[in-house]
């Protein structure tokens, strides 16, 4: 075996401490040597204020920076356009090698889509899939989806780390309420995040006079 890495994507616009909260206790229930943020292409939203790629990048770096095994991965913004997920993992393993155990973390929203997903099986080929349950997207996936990953569901996260890919297993977070809209909507009305994002990304956001439309 040659390590272990875990992949949380998301927008991260910007990046909070929900987001960073769920990354260690992922990183702690796998055990993995790394666990990237990899921040993902954000189609620009009509009438709502939001940030460029680099600078949704950089706040994810400044945040996790002198965290131990978090890293931030800005692969899916060098390419033009939305990433299918299966690309990134195909460009990941290539750069891994096969023996290195790599995890996919998806949340019960994506989850509930994945049967719509371009060649999703093959998802199953390139990592194991952890996924995190998301209370607001109580679980629905679609029965084609449910059947494949129960047939490689592991007793615990931690099997994941060891197993290049194929596996699955649930996971059930405290999710601290938080989320980037509420903050983008502090922003834009002249109301504080202080204590909702680390104190890091709050100062680069005042620098950079972001989400005040
Ligand atoms: P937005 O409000 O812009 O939709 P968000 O705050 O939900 O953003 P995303 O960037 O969409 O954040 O989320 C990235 C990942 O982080 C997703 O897998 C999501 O499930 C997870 N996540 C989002 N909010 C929280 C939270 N408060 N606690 C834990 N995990 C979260």
């Amino acid at each position: 075996m040659g390590g272990s890495v875990a992949i949380f994507g998301g927008t991260f616009d910007p990046v909070h401490n929900g987001h960073l909260r769920s990354a260690i206790e992922i990183k702690e229930a796998l055990g993995v040597d790394e666990l990237r943020l990899m921040p993902s292409h954000r189609p620009p939203l009509r009438g709502e204020p939001g940030a460029e790629s680099s600078q949704r990048l950089a706040m994810v770096s400044a945040a996790i920076t002198g965290e131990s095994g978090l890293y931030a991965d800005g692969r899916e913004l060098l390419r033009d356009g939305p990433s299918y997920t299966v690309d990134t993992l195909r460009d990941l393993r290539a750069e891994l090698g096969a023996a290195v155990s790599l995890t996919v973390v998806m949340g019960s929203d994506a989850f509930n889509q994945l049967h719509r997903w371009q060649d999703w099986r093959s998802l199953f080929d390139l990592a194991n899939v952890l996924l995190l349950h998301r209370a607001d997207h109580p679980l629905a996936a679609d029965a084609s989806v449910a059947e494949f990953a129960e047939a490689r569901r592991l007793d615990k996260a931690s099997a994941l780390a060891v197993l290049s890919a194929g596996g699955f297993f649930e996971l059930g977070l405290i999710q601290l309420p938080i989320s980037a809209t509420d903050i983008r909507q502090r922003l834009a009305s002249g109301r504080s995040i202080r204590y909702l994002v680390p104190d890091v990304v709050a100062d680069y956001i005042a620098e950079h006079g972001l989400y005040t439309q």
